[in-house]
């Protein structure tokens, strides 16, 4: 009897290598990247009481109303499955009074996967993954011009191509409110032309029109009110200051006046970053600043920005590199069951050189097994027969120039050793 198969969930994905190990590279430059900014790496649960998400992302929300992995457990708590990092990030902030136990900066970053019930396509998935950054307790402009700067290094760090940085400001609570009100009257005025989603959320959230994708709203909202008009005195002042201090870093960026952030409490100034090779209406990175939410979730009344960079997005325009790094650079390859000691102590003496080494233990003959040495891409094959184990010797294979001689352990390594550069492989 066949064993019945099974298949990931709709909208979820395995990692496989070799594309987990681009995804480990692009992480490792996160950390050291992020570090530069004075970041540092937290890791919170993936999921959470229900309630932090209503309230840290908002009831309003696409995100909260359709999209959240919602659950009772075992004991009856309602919990939900991180569809975002920033809710999580200010809770733990604020249960472990980081703000009274640790020094500034109170800069964080995360690396991890998040949840959303949407309707898979290309780029939108059920469970993806999040790098993301969230600055607390800093207000100046500068600091937000740094976060921007921070995004758009890191994309360009990893090699995106045809980067390009949004920026909208969408005021503060004071003078969103008449905005909102111009909004709200001009959409009623063309309620007709706008699109079912749009004329239900047009009075409860107008400013969430602006970023529809219907081809209709499209067309109705290049005649929309601008928040440039509303802005009060603080909120312009920040603006132009945050576009100064990108002109001094060097960030270009073309102003959006109709960019709006989908979580409620995003405020002033709002980005987001495309690349080529992305689908015209997806971001890879989008962030703001949400002054009022470390507040709203018990916390001090700090300020905070941060931004979120999709990994399957990314991963998707980045391009492929040239040359794909061989995942193992030495097989070990014993011809007789007697010889399988000797290969497991010589592939952790390698290992020990910092050389990815495997040991193919289940015994063949030499033909096969340079087959599979070759299948796997490794440099070198150390084979040990009857003879080479009577004296104490392997048999090193050269697979690129497919030479072979047989050498005392120790001179092996250093022939290894002198082939592969290890100063090359340490970087
Ligand atoms: P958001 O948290 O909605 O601001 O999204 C930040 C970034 O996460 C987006 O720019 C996307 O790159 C990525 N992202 C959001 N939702 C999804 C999804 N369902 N599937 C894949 N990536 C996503």
């Amino acid at each position: 009897m066949t064993g019945k198969t099974y298949q990931a969930p709709r909208g979820t994905s395995d990692l496989l290598p070799p594309a987990s190990e681009r995804w480990a590279r692009v992480e490792a430059t996160t950390r050291t990247l992020f570090r530069l900014y004075g970041f540092q790496e937290i890791r919170t649960p993936i999921f959470e009481a229900r309630e932090l998400f209503d309230r840290g992302i908002g009831e309003m929300t696409d995100i909260v109303e359709k999209q959240m992995y919602v659950f009772q457990d075992r004991g009856g708590d309602w919990l939900a499955l991180r569809p975002e990092g920033t809710a999580s990030v200010l809770r733990a902030f604020v249960e472990h009074h980081l703000d009274q136990t640790m020094p500034p900066p109170y800069r964080y970053f995360y690396i991890g996967p998040m949840f959303r019930h949407e309707r898979p396509q290309r780029g939108r998935y059920r469970q993806f993954h999040q790098i993301g950054v969230e600055a607390l307790g800093e207000s100046a402009p500068e600091v937000d011009a740094e976060v921007i700067a921070l995004g758009w290094e890191f994309l360009r760090h990893v090699g995106a191509r045809g980067i390009q940085v949004e920026l909208n400001s969408i005021g503060c609570p004071t003078c969103r409110l008449p905005y909102q009100g111009a909004l709200r009257a001009y959409w009623q005025a063309h309620a007709d032309k706008l699109c079912p989603d749009c004329r239900r959320r047009m009075d409860r959230n107008p400013l969430r029109v602006l970023d529809c994708k219907n081809e209709a709203c499209q067309a109705v909202l290049q005649g929309a009110p601008v928040i440039d008009d509303y802005w009060c005195n603080p909120c312009r002042t920040h603006f132009e200051a945050v576009r100064s201090a990108l002109a001094a870093l060097d960030v270009p960026y073309v102003r959006n006046a109709r960019l709006v952030r989908g979580l409620d409490y995003y405020m002033r100034t709002a980005f987001e970053m495309t690349t080529e090779g992305l689908g015209a209406q997806n971001a890879v990175l989008g962030g703001g600043r949400y002054d009022g939410l470390l507040r709203a979730l018990g916390g001090p009344d700090w300020p905070g920005i941060g931004f979120a960079i999709g990994m399957e997005r990314l991963m998707d325009v980045l391009p492929e590199t040239a040359e794909p790094v061989p995942a193992l650079a030495v097989m070990f390859l014993p011809l007789t069951e007697a010889a399988r000691g000797a290969a497991l102590q010589g592939v952790q003496t390698v290992r020990r050189l910092g050389i990815p080494t495997w040991a193919r233990m289940d015994v063949g003959s030499v033909k096969s097994g340079l087959r599979s040495a070759y299948r796997a891409g490794v440099r070198f094959v150390v084979i040990i027969g009857e003879d080479e184990l009577r004296a104490g010797q392997w048999t090193l294979r050269d697979m690129s120039a497919s030479r072979q001689e047989t050498l005392s352990p120790k001179e092996a390594v250093e022939a290894i050793r002198r082939a592969l550069g290890l100063d090359a492989l340490e970087t």
